[in-house]
This record gives C-alpha cells, structure tokens and sequence, in this order.
C-alpha cells in the first residue's frame, strides 16, 4: 500500500467498547463420508475476543480459510456462534428478532463483492431508499431525496443527482463499492463491519475507499472492523491489528508495533509476504506449506506443522498468548522464558 498514511485522532478511550466479543466460536458441522467420523466439526472460529472501541479501526489480517470473514459474519450476528457471545455498549444481546433488528440498525456488514451486493436490476437511488424504508427511517418525496442526496455525498459520489439513477453496471468498481458504503450507512450504524472491502477492486482505486473509511471513523466516530488478507493496508488503515490464524487470534496490539517488530512467526511470514517500502526490512520466515485442515486442526500450537522455530512443546500445548510490548500479545512459545532444555528441542532438523 503506497501514498502517506492518513493522520488519524487516536480513538476515543472509553472503559466500554462499542462492540466486543469474548470467546466467540464458530464450529460448522461438517457432511458424514466414509473419511470423516461421526460428529466431525469445521473449527471456523475458537475463542476470539476482541472489542472494537469507538473511532477505532480495527484490522483481522489472515490468509484465505483463517476465520476472518466467519468471525465478521458472527459480529454481524448473520451465523450464530457455537460459544462465546456479543456485548454491546457492555450489555449483553438478547436474541429476540425484534432485537435482531435493533442490533443490525447499529452494527453493519460491507462485503467484499460490490458486484454482487447490489442487485443490477435496482439503480442507486432504490438501494440507498431501501434501508430507510425497512427500518422506517424514510421520509417522502423531497426529504427522501435529500437522505439519498446526503449519503452520496458522505461517500464522496458528487453531484448526487449524476449517481442515485444509475444502475450497478453504470458504474466503476469503486463506485459501487462506495454505494455499497453508502447503503451500510443509510441507518446510521456505530459500527462498520468491513469484510475485504477492497480486495476486488483495482489497485489504483483502493486507496480512495480506504480513505472514505478513515474519514467515516474520523469524522462520525464509528467503530470499523476492517477485514484484509494484506497486512500491508491494514498497517495503512489501522490502529490495532489482530492476526488470525487457523480459527484463533495469535498476535494483536498497535498496528505499528505488530508490523514493525512482529512477534509471532506467522505474523513475520505475512509480511515477507507484503513488502512494503515504508518499512525496514521484515525478518524473511522460510515458512512453508498450506494452512491446516480445520476438521482435524494440529495439536498445541496450530501453525506448528509450518513453522521453522517448532520446539517440541509446540506441537504438544498451545502456547498461551503473552504481553511482548506495550499492548502487543503474542501466543507463541517462543516468548517463555522458563521453558526446560528438553522442551525446546527442535521439532524437526533444518533442510
Ligand atoms: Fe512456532 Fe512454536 Fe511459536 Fe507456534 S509456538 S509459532 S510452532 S515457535
């Protein structure tokens, strides 16, 4: 990711986050074969807690299959978790319906496709109208003509009246994207869920959505969850980075810190992956292979298998996560340091 990294206000401290999550999981059935045993599950998602504060981004960085998007659609209360739950402003979340709608008013999803989140045969007026309608925000006539005109302008679509009539194909990638942006925020959300909302758009446009979302949490306060694969803009966007990893967070703390002076070998691995010029040099991780079958995830740590420092102990005990700087934790044996010489035989000889 190029171009001066926005100057963003640190977030508002407040003791209560706008939405947190403590221990959510998300284990999906899987289909009985011959191969696979009885009561065989997905581990989607295992134990995350995370709070998303307001006017703070936060970025879930991981590779495709990580947990990432499952772990957004559980915040969007689209699935229900296996365990662990949601609070709101601290409160738990009754799960009536009309709460539901309640809930949705204030936490919104963007995808991933704008292509396919807006229906083609609706223009842009009718899905920005839409939401109002459903969660009777709508006025009439002229007034609903200023709602639209107002929220085209929040997403920097000007003038208005070029934009509400077009139909999804009249536009751009990142137009509709933008549209997208502008659908989300027709209820007046405190929180965006943002699940890859870049990551289909030409490289020469995605700076400027990154943009509007830094503006959106700078100037209205709202909590983003930003969602990416590339550490890179997630280091561009946020202020707190949370690495997943095969269903689990392994590393968090202040996106400076976790991508300057990434603790955990998999974090490392990332950004070796995503050089980026405005920064040193990231140790290069000679991690090979793919990530784990999540029907049978490894046993003690699960980037074991991958891993070029594999001790013994890691593929026996998960390694619990540990404070390596101010706000940064990494679950990683590494960083004991009372571990006994036999434990930390390598698990396998250099190549
Ligand atoms: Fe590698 Fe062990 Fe740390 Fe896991 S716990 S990342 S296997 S050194």
């Amino acid at each position: 990711m190029t171009g001066p990294r926005p100057q963003i206000a640190q977030p508002a401290t407040t003791s209560v986050p706008l939405l947190e999550a403590r221990g959510l999981t998300k284990h999906f059935p899987v289909r009985r074969t011959r191969l696979t045993p009885r009561g065989a599950v997905v581990h989607a998602v295992d134990d995350v807690s995370i709070a998303l504060p307001a006017g703070g981004v936060t970025a879930i960085v991981g590779e495709s299959g990580s947990g990432k998007s499952t772990l957004a659609k559980l915040l969007a209360r689209l699935i229900k978790p296996t365990a662990g739950k949601l609070l709101l402003d601290g409160n738990d979340i009754p799960s009536a319906s009309l709460v539901r709608r309640a809930y949705a008013r204030q936490v919104q999803l963007v995808l991933q496709d704008p292509f396919s989140s807006l229906n083609p045969v609706h223009d842009v007026r009718y899905h920005l109208t839409r939401p109002l309608k459903v969660h009777r925000l709508a006025g009439s006539g002229a007034a609903l003509d200023e709602s639209v005109a107002g929220l085209l302008e929040r997403v920097a679509l000007q003038p208005a009246g070029q934009f509400a009539d077009k139909y999804p194909h009249e536009l751009s990638g990142g137009q509709r994207q933008r549209v997208a942006i502008a659908r989300a925020l027709a209820v007046q959300p405190r929180i965006l869920l943002a699940d890859e909302p870049v990551s289909m758009l030409d490289v020469s446009i995605r700076l400027g959505v990154l943009n509007l979302l830094a503006d959106l949490r700078e100037r209205d306060g709202l909590a983003i969850l930003y969602v990416t694969h590339d550490i890179a803009s997630a280091r561009y966007l946020a202020d707190t980075i949370a690495v997943m990893y095969a269903g689990q967070i392994i590393e968090s703390g202040p996106a400076d810190s976790v991508t300057e002076q990434p603790a955990h070998p998999y974090t490392q691995l990332l950004l070796s992956a995503a050089p980026d010029p405005d920064r040193a040099a990231a140790p290069v991780l000679r991690g090979s292979g793919a990530p784990p079958n999540l029907v049978t995830p490894p046993t003690g740590c699960r980037f074991h298998p991958r891993c070029p420092h594999a001790m013994r102990i890691c593929a026996d005990t998960a390694p619990a996560m540990t404070e390596v700087a101010a706000g940064q934790v990494s679950a990683c044996w590494l960083h004991a340091g009372d571990l006994d010489p036999a434990q930390r035989t390598p698990l396998r000889e250099e190549t």
